[in-house]
């Protein structure tokens, strides 16, 4: 019988592991500078912190993996996103009530969503996110936006964009969506089943429809920007001009609606322009959202902002521009063992190099000179000790530079010492 990987799924391992790592590595350190902790949440929830009441988008009427154990009436769902997660938590500890608002969160980690694989979407894929919580000023906003733009430029990206909107206020927000639905109300039947359902819960997303979207009447559907009211038009510009002062290069795309429901004012999404990204090029998405706090039951008023990238994808934007993060590394030393009498003498000697911080590995194989010589240069080693039953009897080693192809024996006592020296 044979056994495979689920589809939508990857194995992450050798090379590709410590891409992985160096990203991962990489998010932590900018999360460090900008003053972000981590938090971890489960990977399961109950079921209603995903589906809130009449969301519309696709991943919680669609795509979510959702169960209940026999014996159990327990609803759970596998957590398709990190925002649901991360309130439910500032809520339940309150959190909305540290001295220090905002307060600043990441999270990192797998995501569940039943979706159509294909290159750069998955069933199980990996984000990372941000959360600044109980805090609205404009200030947060750009920080996040700031933070984003930073790490993909350090990680060397360059095929970048920045798309900015704002979905205004409650009050502008509501305005907009029943100009959308007198808009569209004579092409409802003509939208596609999905939009027919965003008609009744949420017109904005019927902006967002993938299939729907090169219809002609798409393109002359009222804009958000007209029915801004002065107080959200004033909190955009603020955002805007801050950009600016800070030169981050953006761009406004008043047809941005983004994937969840719960945003308001600020959203936005950074793409890859390189051309072998494909359908799936949105890198990172996110925005401010006005109600959730008080959903979960935090207090009236309290906002949030925060967004997600997705790990796989900016590992294909980095590919697609050619960029490496991290190769493994090559080893300090390789331990030949030429003699199986001095095996043991070899495994002492191996145990010394790591308990003194040097990266070392040795045969375990007792091939012969050559395959052990094939193996030092596959481990990339800087150094290959050779040890055979005479080293073993003078409690000697030889030591080669791989480099320098200079070798030398030395006594077993001298072996840190000169490495030492070798790797100041
Ligand atoms: P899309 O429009 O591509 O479906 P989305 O709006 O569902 O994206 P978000 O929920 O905002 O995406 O998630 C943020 C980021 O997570 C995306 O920009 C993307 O990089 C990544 N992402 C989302 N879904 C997947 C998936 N199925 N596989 C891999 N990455 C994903
Ligand atoms: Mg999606």
């Amino acid at each position: 019988m044979a056994y495979q990987i689920p589809r939508g799924t990857a194995d992450v391992f050798q090379e590709k592991s410590y891409s992985w790592q160096a990203l991962e590595e990489r998010l932590r350190q900018f999360c460090y500078l900008y003053n972000y902790d981590e938090i971890r949440t489960p990977i399961f929830e109950h079921t209603n912190v995903f589906k809130r009441e009449n969301d519309s988008s696709d991943m919680v009427n669609k795509e979510m993996y959702t169960f209940t154990l026999p014996n159990s009436s327990t609803s759970l769902t596998l957590r398709p996103e990190g925002t649901a997660g991360t309130v439910r938590s500032f809520v339940e500890n309150k959190m909305y009530a540290n001295p220090d608002l905002p307060v600043k969160l990441y999270y990192m980690g797998p995501m569940f969503r039943h979706e159509r694989p294909q290159k750069g979407r998955m069933r199980i894929f990996n984000q990372f996110g941000i959360e600044c919580l109980g805090n609205k000023s404009p200030y947060t906003d750009v920080e996040s936006i700031v933070l984003a733009f930073s790490i993909l430029k350090s990680l060397g990206l360059k095929d970048i964009k920045v798309c900015l909107n704002t979905l205004g206020d409650d009050a502008s927000r509501n305005a907009y969506r029943e100009a959308l639905k007198d808009y569209f109300k004579p092409y409802l039947e003509d939208l596609c089943s999905d939009c027919k359902r965003r008609y009744q819960q949420n017109p904005l997303r019927i902006l967002d429809c993938k299939v729907d979207h090169d219809k002609e009447y798409m393109k002359h559907a009222p804009s958000m920007k007209d029915y801004l009211n002065e107080e959200s038009k004033k909190y955009f510009d603020t955002v805007c001009q801050l950009l600016e002062t800070l030169d981050i290069p953006y761009e406004v795309d008043d047809r941005l609606v983004r994937g969840l429901d719960y945003y308001s004012h600020t959203v936005f999404e950074i793409v890859s322009v390189n051309s072998s990204m494909g359908a799936q090029s949105t890198v990172l998405a996110g925005g401010r959202y006005d109600n959730l706090i008080s959903y979960f039951g935090g207090p009236e008023g309290m906002s949030g902002i925060g967004w997600a990238l997705g790990m796989e994808r900016i590992l294909l934007a980095l590919e697609a521009e050619g960029i490496v993060l991290e190769e493994k590394p090559g080893l300090d030393a390789y331990v030949m063992c030429l003699d199986s009498q001095a095996q043991t003498y070899a495994f002492e000697i191996l145990t010394q190099l790591r308990a003194n911080g040097f990266r070392a590995d040795m045969d375990y194989l007792q091939r012969g000179f050559k395959g052990q010589f094939k193996a030092v240069a596959r481990s990339k080693a800087k150094f290959a000790i050779l040890i055979g039953s005479n080293e073993m009897d003078s409690q000697e080693v030889s030591i080669k530079n791989i480099e320098t192809q200079v070798q030398t024996t030395i006594s077993r006592n001298e072996i840190i010492d000169f490495l030492d020296k070798e790797f100041d």
